[in-house]
Formats: structure tokens, sequence, C-alpha cells
């Protein structure tokens, strides 16, 4: 049976996945959702016994229903093949009591790379189904690490353009230097003066321009998204968890039914609502925890039923949580309003024009699945010590927000439940603030790259390839702009007056 999509807000419905997908955003502003979330029709026992992408399709298969077979196999085999360091594509390890799903094995050592390396086939696959002739152009507003996942997918992709906003100050040097020295003529990277908010507002604002969307069809473009918004990138993102359930089935740490929590760094919500969608296609997931840093709306959120951006944006070691305005949690109400599009609606009227809103008390019920813990800086920096002191196991700055959530939730609770933590990239990401928390005094004064082979020899484990890669190459991307300006630099770009 073909599953449809619909906006979170009411004003499109009946859409196809290959749509939604080339789409990316709802024209009424709203997020693609599927009708109902399907559920899994082959065992988890038999799942247990799968590769990572017969999972993937088993999965897939199920939310882009109008992929054919042989299609969706296609785009899977492109996507999660040696890019990958490792075979399994996404390890579980086991350290201080719960399990590290390292999600950072792919081509730019982050977590958007699970999803990323798969969404340029689905859309090209898309297009090409919908009988798409404009050449598609990919904006995309990054916390840094969406943005050279996305470009590490797209570039030189026939067809394809695609654009990437990042705050100038807001990203590591690391993370800058993986997206200025992108090669590929088809990409851009633009450094904005401002933060995450800015430039995700920016992109959407593009996005809602109608006029701007018939003067490039006349110049034979169109637009999608590489954000999380794009349904495209959600999907992906479910598999992951189905895989860390039947693994730790298939290796005896779990018995058949047995429940666990997963604990999510959150910034943007898309993440942690992978999750969720995972359990509501049945696997044994009892808890969600959301992980937040000091930016922490979503903490309060949970807490109140509040939801509330009114508050100073704050720069942290975990720069990709840096986030306000959580896009996804939208797809979340949608679920808890029973699909009323029009209090979903309504709600997102608020935030935009207060910057605020509050839920319903019947909404709030629903919520029960969830719990919301904080990090400071400087407990994120003591976690990232402490583990590494207890166990060698060296984490970033993220999974660490999200390891000390759920030291903080167990503390509480008494809770033994087995946990999965979702560890978000390689802390050869965030090298320098990892090596300060671990000796501050000692490395303060070395250089990125000597930080990079000082993390290697304390960790006993080779510099991934995605940093080598950065040592020398040159920078390709210069441009930066006020975020007034992001729409004529789109326009610039594409030669379009
Ligand atoms: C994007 C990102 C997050 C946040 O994920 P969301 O899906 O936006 O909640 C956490 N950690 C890292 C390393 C990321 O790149």
């Amino acid at each position: 049976m073909e599953l449809r999509y619909k906006s979170t807000r009411g004003g499109q419905s009946d859409v196809s996945a290959s749509q939604a997908i080339l789409q990316g955003l709802a024209l009424d502003g709203g997020l693609f959702v599927p009708e109902r979330i399907p559920t899994l029709d082959v065992s988890l026992g038999e799942l247990s016994a799968m590769s990572y992408q017969e999972i993937a399709y088993e999965v897939m298969k199920l939310f882009l229903t109008d992929f054919t077979a042989e299609e969706l196999r296609h785009c899977i085999a492109c996507a999660y093949d040696d890019k990958f360091d490792t075979e399994v594509i996404a390890p579980l390890v086991k350290a201080k009591g719960a399990y590290y799903l390292e999600l950072f094995h792919g081509a730019t050592i982050a977590f958007k790379d699970m999803a990323l390396s798969i969404l340029p086939h689905l859309m090209t696959t898309a297009a090409k189904k919908n009988g798409v002739k404009n050449e598609i152009v990919i904006l995309t507003a990054t916390s840094g690490d969406t943005g050279k996942a996305a470009m590490a997918g797209f570039a030189d992709v026939p067809g394809t353009r695609i654009v990437v906003f990042y705050p100038k100050d807001g990203v590591s040097p690391i993370q800058e230097k993986q997206m200025v020295t992108q090669k590929g003529d088809n990409t851009l990277v633009v450094g904005i003066h401002g933060n995450f908010d800015d430039a995700q507002s920016g992109v959407k604002a593009i996005f809602g321009d109608a006029k701007l969307h018939e003067t490039l069809s006349k110049a034979g473009f169109q637009f999608s998204s590489a954000n999380s918004i794009n349904i495209g990138r959600l999907v992906p993102q479910i598999v992951y968890y189905v895989y860390a359930y039947v693994k730790l089935l298939e290796n005896g740490e779990l018995s058949e039914g047995e429940k666990i929590h997963v604990v999510v760094p959150t910034g943007n919500f898309g993440n942690i609502l992978a999750a969720y969608y995972a359990k509501q296609m049945g696997v044994p997931v009892e808890k969600l925890i959301c992980a937040s840093n000091e930016n922490k709306v979503l903490y309060d959120f949970f807490r109140t039923g509040q939801y509330d951006r009114n508050r100073p944006f704050i720069l942290t070691s975990s720069p990709s949580m840096d986030i306000l305005i959580s896009s996804n949690l939208e797809r979340l109400l949608y679920l808890i309003a029973e699909g009323d599009a029009g209090k979903d609606a309504e709600l997102m009227q608020a935030l935009s024009s207060e910057g605020k809103y509050e839920i319903t008390e019947e909404m709030k019920e629903k919520l029960s699945d969830f719990r919301g813990y904080y990090a400071t800086e400087e407990e994120t920096a003591r976690t990232i010590d402490q583990v590494y002191r207890d166990t060698g196991y060296v984490m970033d700055t993220h999974t660490a927000v999200a390891a000390c959530a759920y030291t903080k939730y167990k503390e509480e609770t008494k809770d033994g439940t087995k946990t999965v933590i979702a560890s978000t990239a390689s802390p050869y990401k965030f090298t320098r603030s990892v090596m300060e928390a671990i000796d501050g005094e000692q490395y303060g004064s070395l250089g990125d790259f000597e930080l990079i082979d000082e993390l290697s020899k304390i960790s006993g484990t080779k510099v991934p390839n995605a940093i080598e890669e950065i040592r020398t190459a040159p920078v390709r991307h210069r441009t930066v702009c006020k975020k007034e300006d992001m729409k004529a630099v789109v326009l610039g770009f594409l030669g379009v007056e």
C-alpha cells in the first residue's frame, strides 16, 4: 500500500515520498510527515541476522513506497559502501555501563553522514521518477556538520548544485576547514554574520519566497533541502536505531522483548525524532532521553510544556547543538496533537511572532516517553575526562553532553535499564575542546593539527581520512555575507538576475 505524505500545517497532502524528498519543505512552511508511521513487517529476530544495508532496505521500503525495490537497493548500495571506514557502518562500543552507537564512521566523521550519504541518491532517483528537468539547487543551513556531509554527497553530482550557509564564528576550526576546502564545481560555501538560527531562518525564507521560485523555474532551477526538515534525512536515520537494537539482541546483550533507553545529543531534534519513529515502528524503546547543551530550550520544554526561544544564544564546545529553534520538534508536536494540523500551525505561528508557545495538557501527557537533561560546559568537559581516565575511550563534546545527561538520569532514577547513547561525532572533529578537557594546560598552546596527532597518541586510534585530507588542502571558499544578503548570494551563484 502506498504511503502518502502531508504537511504538519495542513496546507499540502497526498504527496508521494519522492515528491516530498524533492520538495524538501512543504509549500505552507510545514514539514512533511507520513500519514501513518508503518510498523516493521519482519521480526526483530530475523532482522538481527541482517547486514546494515539489508536492515536499511527493510526499514526504508516501508516509508519510500513509490521507490521500486531495485531503485531503493541501488541507493542503499551506493550510500553505505567503503566511504565508511568499517563494514558494520555503525559499530556499538560498550563503555562505562552504556552502549555507544558510533554514527561517525562515514566520509565527514559526524552522524550527518548516516543520512546524507544516501540523500543525493534518493534525490536524483526522485527527480528521474518525477520527470524533473530543472537543475536541483540544494540550500543548506549548517551548525557545522550537515554542510560538509551534504557537500560530500552532492559534490559533482550531475543535475545538482549545493549552497551551504554556516555561522562564521559558530563552528569548530576543523569543521570550518572541512567546509571551506570543499571541492566540486557545483558547491558554494558561505559564512554568515549570525548564528545557526539566522542561517536556518534565512534558508526557510528563501524556500517560502514564491516569486523567487517562479524566477528560478524560468531559469531552469528548483530548490530542495538537505537539512533534517527533509523527510529524506529522517527516514535513513531510523535505520540505525533498529540496527542497534537487533545487534544487541544478536550478541546476547538483550533478551527478546527487553526494552532499552536511547540518549541523543540534540539540536534540531532530527536524530531523536528518528529514534521515536523507530519506537513507533516496533523497536522496544522505553525512554528517549533528550540531551541539550547550555542552549537548553528543549530541556525546559520537556519540563514545562513551554517552548521559549527568547534567551541568549550561547556558543558552546558542542556547536552542532547550538540551536534555539529545533525544527523537527514540529513533527513531534504534530504527532502529540494527534494530527491536528491547525494546532500545529497555531503553535508555529506563535513561535514565529512571539518566539514562544505552550502546548496543551493533553499534549503534555503524550510526552511521557521523553526526558530532558542538559550539561553545562564544565560538566561536558568533565565527562570527557572521566570516561577517558576510567576506560581509555575518548568521546567528542556532543556525545559527552549525552553521556552526562545519562549519568544525571541514572542518578535521579536509579534506573538500570540498558541504554544506547548516540555517539554523533568523532573526537577528531572537536579536537581542541576534547584535548583541553583531558588536559587543558598541556595542550592549550598546540596548533590544531598538532593536537590531532596528540589525540591519536593518547587514544590509540588512527587519524581518520577526513582529517588527513584537510591537513594541506587549499581553501576554495571565502564568501562571507550578512544574513540579509543570503538570497542575493544564491542568485549570484546561479547567475540569475
Ligand atoms: C547535528 C548534530 C547533532 C544534533 O542532531 P539533531 O538531529 O540536529 O538534533 C548532535 N551532534 C552532532 C555531532 C551533530 O552534527
